[in-house]
């Protein structure tokens, strides 16, 4: 089951720990305040923060989303659809700028969750705490 996965937390904006707590605090990426995370899970306390610098890497993981994007809608609107480089690039360009709210999310999700597993309440049998 998705819930049971660590693409759950990635994509839902949920703690890669229990599922249950948000990661961010903002629940759209184009909010005001779409950078702002929970230092701790507020479900089960898990730390977002595990050492400072942690996320620096998170870039990385940004640049792979970005490619994979640019990528997947080259070959789409160029090669599949013909539609001229040119037009492409200008529509490019602004959605990869309408985007970087999204893939920042994505990318500090994604970085923390390779390193913590999740382990559900329901199988773990981690206590409720508020
Ligand atoms: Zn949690």
């Amino acid at each position: 089951m998705l819930t049971d996965s660590r693409l759950y937390s990635v994509v839902f904006n949920k703690c890669p720990r229990c599922h249950e707590g948000d990661f961010f605090v903002a629940k759209s990426a184009f909010s005001k305040n779409f950078d702002k995370m929970h230092e701790h899970c507020p479900h089960c306390g898990e730390n977002f923060m595990p050492e400072p610098g942690f996320y620096w890497a998170s870039m990385f993981v940004s640049y792979a989303f970005y490619t994979i994007y640019t990528l997947t809608t080259f070959f789409i609107f160029v090669q599949w659809l013909n539609v001229d480089v040119d037009y492409y690039l200008v529509g490019l360009i602004p959605t990869l700028v309408l985007l970087t709210p999204y893939f920042f999310r994505m990318a500090r999700r994604t970085w923390l969750t390779l390193f913590i597993a999740p382990k559900p309440e329901h199988k773990a049998g981690i206590p409720h705490q508020v």
